[in-house]
């Protein structure tokens, strides 16, 4: 009998994921079983309000920019001045939003400090796009910021991502590991590319 030896890989046979960890799939594929190699925490909510939807333009190890310790993040293609709503609770540590729409030099953003000490971050947004102050709590599912288009971007979009905050780097850039995480209120809880993933009421 095979002995299992840690946490992780036990999680991983026992939830038997009904969905996919890679991206680019199409429609047809999506209800494959994989078992993942890590485990997700999918108690997020997708970014943005229950009942709107936006399309996925590059999504985990998505082979533009989320790749290496960068690679469990989203693009959502989104108009600028889209509503963007808290992934999950928790207090504003960190706000940028002075960047004018368009300029590619930094990206506005807010970050939420979450109380298991991971970090979400909104990025892209637009000048002055951030509806929230620092040290303010908010709730899953709580109006944060207007989408934009800010920073390394080629288009208007909200990039989101969760990082483990102690593996930064301030001196160097995508120097953060990402967290490996879903949405609870989505039809696939890893949206992947090429098309919308409606925000469910949960
Ligand atoms: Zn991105």
């Amino acid at each position: 009998m095979t002995v299992i030896h840690n946490r992780t890989t036990l999680l991983a046979v026992l939830v038997i994921l009904l969905f996919s960890s890679s991206c680019n799939k199409q429609d047809d594929q999506a209800d494959e079983i994989v078992i993942e190699e890590f485990e997700r925490d999918i108690t997020y909510v997708l970014p943005y309000p229950v009942g709107s939807s936006y399309f996925v333009t590059q999504c985990n190890f998505g082979s533009f920019t989320h790749n290496n310790k960068a690679s469990f993040a989203w693009d959502f293609d989104m108009f600028i001045g889209t509503t963007i709503t808290a992934s999950k609770a928790g207090n504003v540590i960190e706000i940028k939003e002075h960047i004018v729409d368009g300029d590619n030099s930094e990206g506005n953003f807010v970050k939420i400090l979450h109380s298991d000490g991971t970090v979400g971050r909104y990025w892209h947004l637009t000048k002055n796009g951030a509806l929230v102050e620092i040290g303010d709590f908010v709730n899953r599912g709580d109006t944060i910021a207007l989408s934009g288009n800010t920073g390394f971007s080629t288009g208007p979009h909200l990039h989101f991502d969760v990082i483990y905050p102690e593996t930064c780097d301030e001196k160097k850039v995508n120097t953060c590991e990402t967290v490996a995480i879903g949405f609870i209120n989505s039809i696939h809880p890893v949206p992947y590319d090429g098309r919308a993933f409606k925000a469910l009421p949960y």
